[in-house]
């Protein structure tokens, strides 16, 4: 629908480092989750249903979660309800880490509430009666109005004991602070965070859902996530599920940067085109566009109506373009050092892995890499997925496989007898 794209979020809260930092980035957005709500009225059609009418809500609407995984959000409700264990876990995951990803900051700046009421709807459903809001390090600007959201909502009934009166419904949230680790978004990591021990993932299964925080059921869904399941109680199952694609329903926030006239936060509908978020970021020049951060897939300009939605360019949300002066191995490589950089060392393939895979590619930008390299980039990369324990190793090899794909003349170009050929070609041109 039209109104998704094209309307201005122009109403700034009174947190004015927060504000000023979100004015500069969204240029446009939805009209359904950063533009005007009705607060709470989704709780409060919640809260005239079962815990399990509630799930099939979520189930018929089709939402998946949103933090790029796109798993069946019900089907994780409903395992965590099954579960019928005495104490149950909600958590908000807002540790978004991913470069270029921004979408979390700036949803929790402009719509706090609808997150927590997201939050309180799946406690609902879940019978959990406790909440953890688990928020970016770098974010602690956000603190405060976090911390003032949830004291409201106490103050109004919407957190603490009997929620909106109703007898039986206790749950209550507390903010967790991350401390700068990218690994603290993947789940079993943040879960170990919570718990005080050192952010490092654990080996699944089990899954949170069974075996969570403190060993306790837990879901654990992104801040979005959260703030479309209000939506949709409001609204409806059937709202959401007619809009997008067949196999990705309702719509998204994506956080567009790069180069392009308009950075900021787009809320669209699944299924719209690489091509025709670029039309409205003023991405008119752009050669690549990387689709999920440098974990997603890195595009070239003849592959632009490829579609956002989960059955062809799945993504958290990031999107970044690239036009034609940038130099594609030098972002391959600042990628690569980046998984370096947050590896939490467990596996080796990971930890070291990784490191083989940024120096190859450094010998590729030098113009000394050998024609049996390019072999080697695929088969570490593929052992690597294959081999690590979390997301984090199986997908730090996609900005190489990606662009080896997508971009194969940027390596063979440089590869050394490649690279003496256009020597000698330019010599001869020369004389
Ligand atoms: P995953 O597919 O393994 O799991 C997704 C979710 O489904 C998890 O919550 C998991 O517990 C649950 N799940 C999966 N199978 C289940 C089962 N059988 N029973 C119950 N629950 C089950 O993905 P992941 O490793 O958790 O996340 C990887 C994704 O994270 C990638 O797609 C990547 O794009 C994304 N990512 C996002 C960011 C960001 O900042 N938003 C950063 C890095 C990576
Ligand atoms: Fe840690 Fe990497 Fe292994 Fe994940 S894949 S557990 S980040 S070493």
């Amino acid at each position: 629908p039209e109104d998704l794209v094209s309307h201005r979020f122009d109403e700034i809260r009174p947190y004015e480092r927060a504000a000023r930092m979100v004015q500069n980035n969204v240029r446009h957005a939805g009209a359904v989750l950063l533009g005007p709500v009705p607060q709470d009225a989704g709780l409060a059609k919640a809260l005239g249903l079962s815990p399990s009418q509630i799930i099939d809500a979520v189930e018929a609407s089709g939402l998946r979660g949103c933090g790029g995984a796109g798993f069946p959000t019900a089907r994780k409700w409903r395992a965590a309800a099954a579960t019928g264990a005495e104490r149950r876990v909600v958590i908000g995951n807002a540790d978004e880490g991913e470069p270029g990803t921004f979408k979390d900051r700036v949803l929790l700046t402009e719509r706090p509430h609808l997150v927590f009421e997201g939050m309180t709807i799946a406690a609902r459903a879940i019978g959990a009666s406790e909440g953890i809001l688990y928020l970016r390090g770098e974010y602690v600007y956000l603190r405060d109005l976090i911390e003032e959201t949830l004291a409201e909502r106490r103050e109004k009934g919407l957190l603490g004991k009997r929620i909106m009166g109703v007898e039986g419904f206790d749950f209550d949230i507390r903010l967790q602070m991350g401390a700068g680790a990218y690994i603290c978004g993947e789940e079993g990591a943040l879960i170990s965070s919570c718990e005080g021990l050192p952010g490092e993932p654990k080996t699944r299964p089990p899954y949170p859902v069974n075996r969570g925080y403190l060993g306790f059921p837990t879901v654990v869904n992104n801040v979005e996530t959260f703030s479309h399941v209000a939506r949709i109680l409001d609204r409806g199952a059937g709202w959401f599920y007619a809009m997008g694609t067949e196999g990705s329903h309702g719509t998204k926030l994506f956080s567009v940067s790069g180069d392009c006239i308009n950075p900021g936060i787009y809320e669209l509908p699944y299924g719209a085109t690489v091509q025709e978020l670029l039309a409205m970021a003023g991405g008119d020049d752009a050669e690549a566009v990387l689709v999920g951060g440098p974990s997603g897939t890195m595009i070239a300009r003849d592959t632009f109506d490829r579609r956002l939605t989960f059955d062809d360019l799945a993504t958290g949300g990031a999107v970044v373009i690239f036009n034609g002066k940038r130099n594609i191995l030098e972002i391959v490589e600042y990628y690569m050092s980046f998984f370096v950089h947050e590896s939490c060392g467990y596996c080796t393939p990971c930890r070291v892995g990784n490191v083989f895979l940024q120096k190859a590619i450094a010998k590729f930008r030098a113009g000394l890499a050998n024609p049996g390299d390019i072999d080697y980039l695929k088969d570490l990369s593929a052992t690597i997925i294959e081999t690590s324990r979390c997301g984090l190793g199986m997908t730090s090899p996609h900005p190489i496989l990606t662009t080896l794909e997508n971009f194969p003349l940027v390596y063979s170009a440089m590869v050394k007898p490649t690279r003496d050929r256009i020597r000698d070609t330019f010599d001869i041109q020369s004389a």
